[in-house]
């Protein structure tokens, strides 16, 4: 076993090996432009885009017209949420979206704020979930979209998409899902959840990063970020980047090969620590919904231990902290704020994440560390 042992897998995922390989010969002999038509270079290129489109519809139920690339899904999110908003202005001005979402669309939804939209941000129950009833209640004649995440990518929550989904449909308003977290660590299906647009982004489930992309439902025609040349049914102006989408594509053949068997034993991974950790240890709280979460995550509050002290005693182990995504600005995380943990809590709070190339030996010498350190803490701070 190497050290140290990443297990920070919602952050982003090392690359699977069999991705690069996929990916090689497009920056080298197949480095054409996708968009030139006249000779073989760019044949070349443009069946390499075409084949990643092809794989990226086959994992989510999509047709391949209905994929769009993207530079990953902070762009997948800003398209959808803005571009929406955009082309329906004539229509309504009304958005809905949730507390715990990512800054990808809370942020876009600010944005749209300062030009005349109305945003309602529905609160979370203490798992994290957003219900139907509640999308039905804040449903506006005014409103035009519902963003809602797949799943959460501090605590691990899924949202019950399909309810929502089906009530976004029947009121002909456009639903939107950040499916990030979701989308290659789950299996997924944009007709089951009757999405008009979700984002993806290869980093997060073995491909490489700045490689994205989002779904658009056919006849869905949403209002570019970008001026240029038109490209992806006029959404995403740009040369593409091939060899990323490649490997983008690769990421998701491989996913949908392997989910079905990478998921549960990525939950099984996850159950071990968790019973490591809860049966060692008195004080902690699990963070997020018991069942309803991704295979890989795993969000615990450490009563009664300094956050700080704890991130630095396990220096050994890459897990996020309480202030997760928001690291950089070293405020409490507002999922966290948003299910009700206290600042003090949240501080001591850690986002485990396993995936692909975690192994149980990883996981047990993890367990003993987390104890052994949160014993420590508690120890001095008694003295
Ligand atoms: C990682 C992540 C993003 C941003 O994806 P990028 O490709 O890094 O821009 C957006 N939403 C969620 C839920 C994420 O986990």
């Amino acid at each position: 076993m190497k050290l140290p042992i990443y297990l920070d897998n919602h952050a982003t995922t090392p690359m699977d090996p069999r991705v690069l390989e996929a990916m090689t010969p497009y920056f080298l002999e197949k480095f054409g432009n996708a968009a030139s038509s006249s000779h073989s270079f760019g044949w070349d290129a443009r069946s390499g885009v075409e084949a990643a489109r092809n794989q990226v519809a086959a994992l989510i139920g999509a047709k391949p017209n209905e994929i769009i690339f993207t530079s990953g899904a902070t762009e997948s999110d800003n398209l959808a949420v803005k571009g929406a908003a955009w082309a329906l202005r004539e229509k309504g001005n009304h958005i809905i979206t949730c507390a715990t979402e990512h800054k990808a669309v809370l942020d876009s939804c600010a944005h749209l704020q300062k030009e005349g939209f109305r945003i309602t941000i529905l609160p979370v129950d203490r798992y994290g979930q957003v219900h139907a009833e509640q999308v039905k209640e804040a449903v506006e004649p005014r409103t035009i979209l519902v963003s809602l995440m797949a799943a959460n990518n501090e605590v691990g929550t899924l949202h019950p998409l399909a309810d929502i989904g089906r009530l976004c449909r029947e009121r002909g308003i456009f639903f939107h899902s950040d499916a990030t977290q979701m989308i290659g660590r789950l299996p997924f299906d944009v007709n089951a959840f009757h999405l008009d647009m979700a984002a993806l982004t290869a980093h997060k489930f073995y491909g490489p990063k700045g490689a994205g992309a989002i779904y658009v439902r056919e006849k869905v025609n949403l209002a570019p970020l970008m001026d240029g040349g038109g490209h992806e049914r006029g959404m995403r102006s740009g040369t593409m980047n091939v060899p990323g989408i490649v490997g983008l594509g690769k990421a998701c053949e491989l996913a949908r090969l392997e989910v079905v068997n990478e998921a549960p034993r990525l939950a099984a991974l996850r159950d071990r620590l968790r019973e490591g950790i809860f049966s060692k240890l008195d004080r902690i709280y699990l963070n997020g919904h018991p069942t309803e979460r991704l295979p890989g995550n795993l969000n615990v509050s450490f009563g009664e231990v300094d956050g700080q002290s704890l991130t630095m005693g396990l220096d050994q182990i890459a897990v996020s902290s309480g202030a997760a995504c928001s690291s950089a600005l070293a405020k409490p995380s507002h999922v966290l704020e948003a299910i009700g943990v206290s600042d003090e809590l949240a501080e001591s709070t850690l986002r485990f994440g396993v995936g692909r190339f975690n192994t149980e030996e990883e996981i047990d010498y993890t367990i003993g560390r987390v104890v052994e350190t949160v014993g420590q803490l508690r120890e001095l701070a008694i003295k």
